[in-house]
């Protein structure tokens, strides 16, 4: 909770100008604090000149953590098919640097019904131990038992960090075991680091809609945990010769228990390839100026057989449906080539596009901010240069031009 001292507050207005949240004025020259607006940022304690701000702890007095007693890092594995989800992978990489760092070993932790056979694909990719619950009740995603058993493992086995992926699954059950161990959560990751001469993990995500990165830490509670979305990181190439210890454990009933009936399990159908597994990625922005124009944009991906991307300024006028949206409130692509046609390259879709290894930009403005990230910037009218770059792919790749 903020505090004002009425003694010592002088009516400056210092703290009523930077708080970002309007929680602050200056009444009667004394500054009044809305508990409701104010949320405990701190900025107004470190700006007051008279020292007339504080902030005291609001809950029950916790007994503070014994940070030491927690140590290595985790990967919760999302089991995909007859396989593992690639954001697991991904997260072994960045798992086995940051334990590497800290000189810890890597733990991967994989549920499910009949997994243990691939648990050794854990170790190639940077594991050095897997935890595998197998049991038939853990066949189908069932976030109650999945929570609890990863908070129960947590609790006796105390890791300093636990990673997971940013995907449909992770989210229904993650923040579950943040709150069950009674820690932070950082969503959404860009950007995992140790810090420098400590074991705090400096978790970096943008914030405030994208208008800024903020790097966060958990300095006070254990586990730290923070979620990735699939292809930010890089996943390491299997190493075979990597050894590696797998170790059973047989969830409790208490821990199976949960109150969901899963009556079926559908995979989505659509056409061409996913967008998040697509090579090639073309985007649709704003500049096309109207729907009708779209068919290009859908003609280069038919032609590269690509898939097709969209800004939200189009999903939002319903051009095309949000499962194209990518960037920060869509999904987050790294294909080989990523082409953006008549976008403008706003923060909020850079972050869900700018791992494209090529990035071909066609903008008529020369100055729109995707050429900063662009490979190749084309600049001039979608409309006169898709219909160009259609007929040259087609000519290419032998594709009759219609
Ligand atoms: C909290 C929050 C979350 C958001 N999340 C996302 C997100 O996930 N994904 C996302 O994409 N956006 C997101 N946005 C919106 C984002 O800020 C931008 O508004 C949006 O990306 C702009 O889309 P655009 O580039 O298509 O349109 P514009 O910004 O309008 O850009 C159109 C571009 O086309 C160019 N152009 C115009 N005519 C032509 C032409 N004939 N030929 C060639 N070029 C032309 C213009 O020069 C301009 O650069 C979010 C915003 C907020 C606040």
């Amino acid at each position: 909770m903020l505090t004002v001292d009425i003694e010592k507050c002088i009516g400056c207005g210092e703290c009523e100008e930077v708080c970002s949240f309007g929680a602050i004025s200056v009444v009667d020259e004394k500054a009044k604090v809305d508990p409701d607006l104010c949320s405990l940022c701190g900025t107004c304690v470190d700006t007051c000149p008279e020292g007339a701000l504080e902030m005291e702890s609001g809950g029950p007095d916790k007994e503070k953590q014994d940070l030491s007693a927690w140590r290595g890092v985790w990967v919760v594995a999302e089991v995909r098919g007859d396989d593992f989800a690639p954001v697991t992978l991904e997260l072994l990489g960045k798992a086995r640097e940051l334990a590497d760092t800290l000189s810890v070993p890597v733990t991967a932790v994989v549920i499910g019904s009949g997994v243990k056979e691939r648990a050794r694909n854990l170790i190639t990719r940077g594991a050095d131990r897997v935890i595998v619950a197998d049991h038939p009740e853990l066949s189908s995603f069932v976030d109650e038992a999945y929570s609890k058993i990863v908070a129960h493992l947590a609790r006796k086995e105390r890791p300093e960090i636990i990673l997971s992926g940013a995907t449909a699954m992770g989210r229904a059950f993650i923040p579950q075991v943040a709150t069950m161990l009674e820690t932070g959560l950082t969503a959404d990751c860009t950007g995992l680091e140790i810090e420098e001469g400590g074991r705090n993990l400096l978790q970096t995500r943008p914030a405030f809609g994208g208008n800024l990165m903020a790097t966060i830490i958990c300095d006070d509670h254990r586990p730290q945990m923070a979620t990735v979305r699939p292809h930010v990181l890089k996943a390491l190439e299997p190493d075979e010769s990597r050894d590696g210890e797998i170790v059973d454990f047989l969830p409790t009933p208490e821990l199976l228990e949960h109150r969901v009936k899963v009556v079926e399990s559908a995979a989505e159908e659509s056409e061409g390839p996913g967008l998040t597994d697509a090579e090639i990625v073309v985007t649709a922005g704003r500049g096309l100026e109207k729907k009708e124009n779209l068919h290009l944009v859908e003609r280069l991906a038919q032609c590269l057989d690509a898939g097709i991307g969209a800004t939200r300024a189009i999903t939002d006028a319903g051009w095309i449906s949000g499962n194209h949206q990518i960037g920060q409130t869509g999904v987050t692509v790294s294909p080989k080539l990523y082409i953006a046609c008549g976008v403008s390259g706003a923060i909020q879709h850079l972050v869900g596009m700018q791992g494209s290894d090529i990035i071909v930009a066609i903008n008529k403005d020369k100055d729109a901010p995707i050429f900063d990230v662009a490979t190749y910037a084309v600049v001039g009218d979608v409309k006169e240069v898709l219909p160009e770059l259609i007929k040259k792919v087609c000519k290419e790749r032998g594709i009759e031009d219609v």
